[in-house]
């Protein structure tokens, strides 16, 4: 017999839980009774799920995001640069991304011709 293609790791549920299948939970968003039909529910519905995360987002991002203004050094034109507030993450390297470029892809030193140019070159009598 082909044994179930996914296990999923269910959630200890106490007995309980198991006893009585669905119960009556309070939702943490909107305050009002819902019936759980599995453990580890916490929101009435997926609406305040999303209300619930978005709020939660956005307390993390404001507490994350207090006009700390960071500077740094531009690898490229060594300009000092303000670096605008964000969540978190390293300072950027370049000023801009034409600086990225700049630095990454520096325009090319006149080419040494290359292996295949000379064997051409040489084996033409
Ligand atoms: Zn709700
Ligand atoms: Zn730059």
């Amino acid at each position: 017999m082909i044994k179930t293609l996914f296990t999923f790791d269910n959630p200890p549920i106490s007995s309980a839980e198991t006893a009585s299948k669905s119960h009556v939970l309070l939702c943490r968003e909107c305050g009002l009774e819902f019936e759980a039909t599995h453990g580890g529910r916490r929101y009435c519905s997926e609406i305040c799920r999303k209300a619930n995360w978005s709020r939660q987002v956005q307390a993390w991002k404001a507490a994350h995001t207090t006009a700390r203004i960071e500077f740094a050094t531009c690898r490229h034109c060594l300009r000092v640069f303000e670096v605008p507030p964000r969540a978190a993450g390293r300072l950027p390297k370049w000023c801009s991304p034409s600086c990225k470029q700049a630095f990454l892809h520096p325009p090319a030193a006149p080419r040494e011709p290359d292996m295949i140019d000379q064997l051409f070159a040489d084996g033409d009598e």
